[in-house]
């Protein structure tokens, strides 16, 4: 796949506020917020998009709704709630091409659909 943004914010060679890091995962505030609190979850594994993560593989997407869980936790907000969603392709409005799950909290949050 082809070089995005989220890898530049990875290498920290443009600014941004990185939350979380482990081995497989980090995760920082999103730059447009949605929600009080916006943070993207990204595995340091590249691909695309949902459908190109191999069926055999789903500890790619587990680590990152885990990994959210545990952030939520540590800042509190896991026992108010909160929404990950990922978006896939056109129709979803991904706009970035590298995975990542979106995690929305710190206020109640608004049912979507088309
Ligand atoms: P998508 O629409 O692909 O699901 O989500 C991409 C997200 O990346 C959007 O919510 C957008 O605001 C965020 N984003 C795009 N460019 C940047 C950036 O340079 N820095 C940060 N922190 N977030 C970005």
């Amino acid at each position: 796949m082809s070089e995005t943004i989220f890898h530049k914010i990875k290498r920290r060679e443009i600014p941004s506020e990185i939350v979380y890091e482990d081995d497989h995962v980090f995760a920082f505030r999103d730059i447009a917020p949605q929600a009080p609190v916006h943070v993207l979850f990204v595995p340091k594994q590249d691909f695309a998009t949902l459908n190109d993560v191999p069926f055999d593989s789903p500890e790619i997407v587990g680590r990152l709704a885990t990994a959210a869980a545990a952030y939520a936790k540590k800042e509190g907000f896991a026992e108010r709630g909160y929404r990950i969603v990922m978006n896939c392709n056109e129709d979803a409005g991904q706009t970035v091409f590298q995975i990542h799950l979106h995690v929305l909290a710190g206020a109640p949050l608004g049912h979507f659909g088309a």
